[in-house]
């Protein structure tokens, strides 16, 4: 697989918090079958297929992806960042980035002290985000001033790598996946008849806070959701299965149950994966997800959301790896689950 709509999503930055170099890529896909295809002030791309039909369902995976933003240029014109989302201090270092400045990218490098310079406390702590910087190759202050402006947001440099049996790794597989799942069930959708009214989101600021997905759900008032976003995968190294389940990658779709899932919509995505033989995979959560899922539930008067997570190795770095069969076999149980739901489907729990 890796087909181009997907190496298109992993090629692009997503950056300033507005993603719309992301967004420009969601656009071209969906138009080519969605009904409307509409930006709205925050920056979400909703894609819809028959869009005044019965029951309102809401497909949402985020388009941002964690990165940093531009603090302050040091005398010596190197850049000094803050994060933006979740970053491992450890994974960080000695990583290629783009500084996207208005002028177009430019290439860094993080750096610290090499080993030899280190003392032996320095050694032992995990350094802070402001002891490092982005060395662009510049002279100096002035030379570094002229090319980048604080606020300037900075990725790593995009990367797909592709593994046996079907893995892939890259930058961004947080949720650039999810997004290329959702926009693959709506294109299936939208070559059956289906009743229920269809909307695909590309949400943006999920990384900050489930932003984007607070918006868009508002404005698109759906009756049932599901939330597309990566999930642990546990069968690497140094996870313990008793703390956090067993997922497998490659194992199929995981279908979350707990409080942030509706049980009658935990219900039809069984019951749908079992009538198209699809593998999937169940994960417990005692507490609202850390993703778009908690924000939709109780967007105005409450959703029936349900959350389908993509496993995940080495989750919030530059080489996260999935399984092609993991986000194709999601893509088809999302699109027969959205063709499932009827004039009397309910989703009171
Ligand atoms: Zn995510």
């Amino acid at each position: 697989m890796a087909d181009e709509f997907l190496e298109s999503l992993l090629a692009t930055p997503g950056t300033s918090g507005f993603e719309q170099d992301v967004q420009e890529v969601v656009r071209d896909f969906s138009r080519g079958f969605a009904h409307s295809v509409d930006t709205d002030v925050h920056g979400n791309l909703i894609a819809a297929v028959n869009p005044e039909g019965g029951r309102r369902i809401l497909l949402d995976a985020h388009c941002d992806q964690i990165g940093l933003i531009v603090r302050h240029i040091d005398d010596k014109g190197f850049i000094r960042v803050s994060a933006v989302g979740g970053w491992d201090m450890q994974i960080l270092l000695g990583q290629k980035m783009l500084v996207h400045t208005t002028g177009g990218s430019i290439p860094g490098v993080i750096a610290r002290k090499p080993i030899h310079l280190l003392n032996e406390t320095e050694r032992k702590t995990v350094p802070k985000i402001h002891d490092l910087w982005i060395d662009i190759g510049s002279a100096s202050a002035d030379e570094t001033s002229a090319l980048v402006d604080i606020g300037d947001s900075v990725t790593p440099q995009p990367s797909l790598t592709k593994l046996m049996n079907g893995r892939i790794s890259g930058v961004a597989m947080d949720d650039r996946t999810g997004i290329w799942v959702i926009m693959t069930a709506l294109k299936m959708i939208s070559e059956q008849s289906p009743k229920a009214a269809v909307f695909a989101v590309s949400a943006v600021q999920e990384e900050i806070g489930l932003r984007g997905a607070q918006t868009s759900a508002y404005n698109v008032n759906p009756e049932v959701a599901i939330a597309v976003d990566v999930t642990h995968a546990t069968d690497c190294p140094g996870i313990d299965q008793n703390q956090f389940g067993n997922i497998r990658i490659g194992g199929g779709p995981v279908v979350v149950r707990g409080a942030n899932a509706n049980p009658r919509v935990v219900d039809l995505l069984l019951k749908t994966a079992a009538r198209h033989d699809i593998d999937v995979q169940i994960n417990a959560l005692g507490r609202p997800a850390s993703n778009d899922g908690a924000a939709i539930q109780v967007s105005r008067g409450g959703c029936a959301a349900g959350l389908v997570t993509l496993p995940n190795r080495y989750m919030h770095s530059p080489v996260e790896v999935v399984a092609e069969s993991d986000l194709e076999q999601s893509a088809r149980l999302l699109a027969q689950f959205c063709l499932a739901v009827g004039e009397d489907t309910s989703f009171i729990p």
